[in-house]
C-alpha cells in the first residue's frame, strides 16, 4: 500500500471497474491501493459465463482469481490500480448518483433505453452500486 495524497477533488464520484477477460490474477492493483478498495476474490460461475473467448482461455490459463471491487466508495480516483495493471484491464468510472438514481431506486421499476450493445454493462453498472436491492435481471 502507498500513501498516495495527489487524489483529485472529484474523487468520490469516480470508481474502479474491473474488466475480467483483461485480468490475469496480478494482483498488483490489490497493493497498490491506498484505501483498500480492491481484492482478490474467485470469479462465481455467472461471472465466468459472461466472459468472452478470450476471456474464457485466460482464466483457463491463470486461475478464476481477479481483482475485484470490493469497496467502491472508498476510492480516491488516484489512479494507481490503473496504472499498475499490466493488462489495462481497470478504469474508473463515473458512479451513478444524484437525483435520478434516488428517484429511479424510489419508483422500483424502470426502463432505461441504452446503445445497442450497452444494455449488460449498464445493468451491471446499476446493480453494483445498488448492494442488496433487489432488482429483477432482464438477463
Ligand atoms: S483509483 Fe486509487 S483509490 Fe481508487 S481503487 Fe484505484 S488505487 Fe484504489
Amino acid at each position: 500500500m502507498n500513501n498516495n495524497n495527489s487524489c483529485k477533488p472529484e474523487s468520490n464520484l469516480y470508481r474502479p471497474v474491473i474488466d475480467l477477460n483483461k485480468c490475469e490474477s496480478d494482483g498488483r492493483c490489490v497493493k497498490v491501493c491506498p484505501k483498500e478498495v480492491l481484492i482478490m476474490k474467485e470469479m462465481t460461475s455467472e461471472e465466468n459465463s459472461r466472459l468472452t473467448l478470450k476471456g474464457k482461455l485466460k482464466t483457463l490459463v491463470h486461475g478464476k482469481l481477479k481483482a475485484s471491487v470490493l469497496n467502491p466508495d472508498a476510492c480516491q480516483a488516484c489512479g494507481d490500480c490503473m496504472r499498475v495493471c499490466p493488462e489495462n484491464a481497470i478504469k474508473l468510472e463515473q458512479k451513478i448518483t444524484g437525483s435520478f438514481f434516488e428517484w429511479a431506486k424510489n419508483k422500483g421499476n424502470i426502463r432505461i433505453k441504452t446503445q445497442e450493445g450497452d444494455e449488460r454493462r449498464l445493468y451491471d453498472m446499476i446493480t453494483q452500486q445498488l448492494g442488496d436491492y433487489p432488482i429483477n435481471s432482464p438477463f
